[in-house]
């Protein structure tokens, strides 16, 4: 058999934890996001985190919103001295409206504008629809759906129905073929998709662009973690990927600038899958997924 062919290695640097990047390769110029401003659901850590530096690193300020205070302020410290722009950290919940507002209303206080919002927030877990509880299903919807809708509503309403904007979704792919023991997160996921569409339709008039970015396994993050990626990676799963790896967090920041920034000014409602075409070939074997499961509960 021809030996393989050696790839130069092509994806971005990253860092498995929450720190900023030590090096990092601008993709776009330096100054495309200069003088904006973004609010960033879940932007304290995993691939918020990462966002929030890549469009910093692009010029614009940041808010990061969520309920954790002393992780949201360690990660605005960090992400400031490594990009010399403003974070700001803010405590809300996306299943909360009001708290959502105060946030916004406190983001306009301090930077007098928000031109881009990214809904990454979102709560995830393995768990076969049989062991699922009603709360936990509606908890999974509440946060990830529920709370897109409210955070979006909210900066519209108070600022993108004037001055337009732009909105980048944080999806997954896990709807597509229907994923073993993800029928909360697979369910919020898609009726996001769906939401992606309507807003694109009804808000362009208004200047608003819509999009989506649909991750496939990320590594350095707490959804790989929870969602077995280390125990895929070690059984050899992502051979099965076309681009045989798992993305990282940078990659996924990169996306998002892309649909976020004036280089896809005329791109909305649209679903950027940043899979490594992983949902085209990866196995999604219940039976498989459920011995993961109870080997894991055996060792607790
Ligand atoms: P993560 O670090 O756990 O990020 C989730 C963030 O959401 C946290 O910072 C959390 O902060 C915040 N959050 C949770 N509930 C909230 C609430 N009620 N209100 C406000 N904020 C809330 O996980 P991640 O893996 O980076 O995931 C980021 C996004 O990527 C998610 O939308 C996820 O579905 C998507 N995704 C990830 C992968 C992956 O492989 N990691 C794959 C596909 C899609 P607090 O605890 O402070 O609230």
């Amino acid at each position: 058999m021809a030996e393989k062919p050696q790839l130069v290695s092509i994806s971005p640097e990253d860092i498995e934890t929450d720190e900023c990047l030590r090096t990092y390769t601008h993709v776009y110029s330096p100054d495309l996001l200069i003088d904006q401003v973004a609010f960033i659901t879940g932007g304290g850590s995993g691939i918020g985190f990462r966002i929030a530096e890549v469009l910093m690193r692009h010029g614009c300020d940041t808010v990061i919103a969520s309920r954790n205070l002393e992780k949201l302020s360690e990660a605005a410290k960090k992400l400031t001295s490594a990009t010399g722009k403003r974070c700001l950290p803010i405590v809300m919940d996306v299943r909360q409206p009001e708290t959502i507002t105060a946030a916004v209303d406190e983001t306009l206080k301090t930077f007098g504008r928000v031109d881009i919002l990214i809904n990454n927030a979102a709560g995830n877990f393995l768990c076969p629809a049989t062991s699922l509880s009603f709360n936990a299903f509606k908890t999974v919807m509440e946060i990830d759906t529920m709370g897109t809708f409210n955070a979006s509503k909210v900066v519209f309403d108070k600022w993108f129905k004037d001055h337009g904007g732009s909105i980048v979704n944080i999806s997954a792919t896990l709807g597509y073929r229907g994923q073993a023991l993800q029928v909360h997160a697979g369910s919020a996921k898609a009726a996001n998709d769906a939401m992606t569409r309507h807003l694109a339709v009804e808000w362009g008039p208004n200047g608003v662009r819509v999009n989506t970015v649909a991750p496939g396994p990320i590594s350095g993050t707490e959804g790989y973690r929870r969602l077995g990626g280390s125990h895929a990676e070690t059984a050899g799963a992502f051979r099965a990927i076309p681009l045989q790896r798992a993305g990282n967090k940078t990659e996924m920041a990169h996306a998002v600038l892309f649909l976020a920034s004036r280089a896809a000014s005329y791109v909305t409602g649209t679903i950027l899958v940043a899979d490594g075409g992983a949902w085209l070939t990866s196995a999604n074997d219940v039976e498989k997924m459920l011995g993961i499961i109870s080997s894991r509960s055996a060792k607790l």
